[in-house]
């Protein structure tokens, strides 16, 4: 078991990349908070609220939610955060809008990122698994079909209750083109912000979900004096 002091981390990476995988297996090994901006318009979505409206049109044609809409909504579950608890962004920023946001929020409150763990992937890759993605709609957590039969499983394996699980809309061929291509344009100039700041770290991520955390938690261990520590 892994303790995290308050460590805070942005995983950064195309769609399909694996961050919410490895967000979920960080947040059991370090206990960190998991922000994922695309789960919260889910949310918003599911709620039906003002803003899950706004979001839906974007979101289906996998193009990002204006800036104005989106800071607010992240900067916002951010502050719910206690100093001491630490957080891991999952989906933000993605342009560097939103990364001057984010720095300039955490500066007002005497903080800073403690690293941007970058998940490389190459595009048929990424084209590959999110066309066989499933997704449950209570946990977010993913699935693939089948490989023998193609089917994905009807329910939920993790969710006590057994969540229902679906294709997401922006999961189909022409979002994922979309999402992909936005990703080069918009998101990607966002590496050489973190670069330049002597926050990134690369990590290879056409790996097993295994190897891929181990190496997310190798950089952490290197990130900040005592930023992680095992028990
Ligand atoms: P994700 O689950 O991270 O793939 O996000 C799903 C969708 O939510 C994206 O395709 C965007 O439409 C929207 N979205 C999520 N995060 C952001 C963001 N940081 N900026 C703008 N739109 C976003």
């Amino acid at each position: 078991m892994t303790a995290a002091n308050g460590i805070r981390l942005v995983l950064f990476g195309p769609p399909g990349a694996g961050k919410g995988t490895q967000a979920q297996l960080l947040r059991e090994s370090l206990g960190i908070e998991h922000v994922s901006s695309g789960d919260l318009f889910r949310h918003h979505l599911s709620n039906g609220t003002e803003l899950g409206e706004l979001a839906r049109g974007y979101m289906n044609r996998g193009e990002l939610v204006p800036d104005e809409v989106t800071i607010g909504m992240v900067i916002d579950r951010i502050s719910d955060i206690g100093d001491a608890d630490g957080f891991m962004l999952d989906g933000f920023p993605r342009n560097t809008t939103q990364a001057e946001a984010l720095e300039a929020a955490l500066g007002e409150r005497d903080q800073r990122l403690d690293r941007v763990v970058h998940i490389q992937v190459e595009d048929s890759e990424l084209i590959r698994r999110l066309s066989n993605r499933y997704v449950c709609r209570a946990c977010q957590r993913p699935f693939a079909r089948d490989p023998e039969t193609g089917v994905p499983p009807a329910k939920c394996v993790y969710c006590p209750d057994g969540g229902d699980i679906y294709q997401r809309d922006d999961d189909t061929e022409a979002a994922v083109a979309n999402r992909l291509s936005i990703y080069h344009q918009e998101t990607a100039p966002v590496l050489e912000f973190y670069r330049q700041r002597g926050l990134l770290a690369d990590i290879p991520g056409e790996r097993s979900i295994d190897a891929v955390h181990h190496s997310v938690l190798r950089i952490l261990d290197t990130a900040g004096a005592g930023a992680v520590s095992k028990s």
